[in-house]
């Protein structure tokens, strides 16, 4: 569909939760006309298949295990959470991991703390490595993402890639509220919008439809419906390990 700066996508993806914690139909039905390769339903599919992993890094503030696994659909099993360790209290554990979740859902929305983050999806091909995602860059490693990126690499090749796949937004009266498909958010005099309608794939649609909405839509998935973990990493080791097994 045309890049509209008059769309803000993040609000209909914050509107998607209804006050009953409930996927809203109307909202679905006009996500699933607005985008197209049905993405959206393929998003939604991968936000229900507890293969989402959200691994967040602690800026230093918050004390905690180097890696600390907190509550989602596979968790069941006591044996999972680290701070279940004393074997006894487990009702206390998994509050305490509530409160964990509750936190970094928070936190990830806010914009002081700035928390880093990447999505890995678990893929079911056999010998096929996980999927890594980066919204702030706009990145996947799926093959659909990657035939995108060489579709119009080809099809621009005498005009920079970075002019045919971002919009640029230099006057300050037309800034938009958006979050979906932004990148360098943080600069006061521009904005920059990825051309999604030329480059997107359901991964990039799911992580947007947690992270470019509401805290509200992104706790639904993490607490109340439970299929997309969050895991929190405090030490930096840990955090490049898992960056040299995904992406290697
Ligand atoms: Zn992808």
């Amino acid at each position: 569909m045309d890049t509209n700066k008059s769309v803000i996508y993040s609000q209909f993806f914050s509107k998607l939760i209804n006050d009953n914690n409930e996927m809203d139909d109307t909202m679905t039905s006009f996500l699933y006309y607005l985008f197209p390769r049905e993405l959206f339903i393929r998003a939604l599919s991968l936000l229900d298949s507890g293969d989402m992993f959200i691994y967040v890094l602690e800026n230093g503030n918050i004390s905690s295990s180097s890696m600390n696994l907190v509550p989602t659909v596979c968790d069941s099993d006591e044996s999972r959470s680290p701070s279940s360790s004393g074997n006894s209290n487990n009702e206390a554990s998994n509050e305490s991991n509530t409160i964990d979740s509750n936190s970094i859902v928070e936190e990830l929305y806010d914009i002081d703390t700035e928390l880093q983050n990447r999505l890995i999806v678990k893929t079911h091909e056999k010998d096929s490595p996980p999927i890594y995602v980066d919204l702030k860059t706009w990145f996947c490693s799926c093959d659909e993402f990657n035939s995108y990126f060489n579709l119009e690499l080809q099809k621009n090749q005498s005009i920079p890639i970075q002019d045919t796949l971002i919009r640029n937004i230099d006057d300050i009266q037309e800034f938009s509220e958006d979050k979906f498909a932004q990148i360098d958010a943080h600069s006061l005099s521009k904005q920059k919008y990825v051309c999604h309608e030329k480059l997107m794939c359901p991964h990039l649609l799911a992580y947007s439809i947690l992270l470019a909405s509401s805290t509200k839509t992104l706790r639904y998935f993490t607490l109340v419906n439970q299929t997309v973990l969050l895991i929190r990493i405090s030490n930096m080791d840990e955090w490049l390990k898992l960056h040299i097994n995904i992406v290697s």
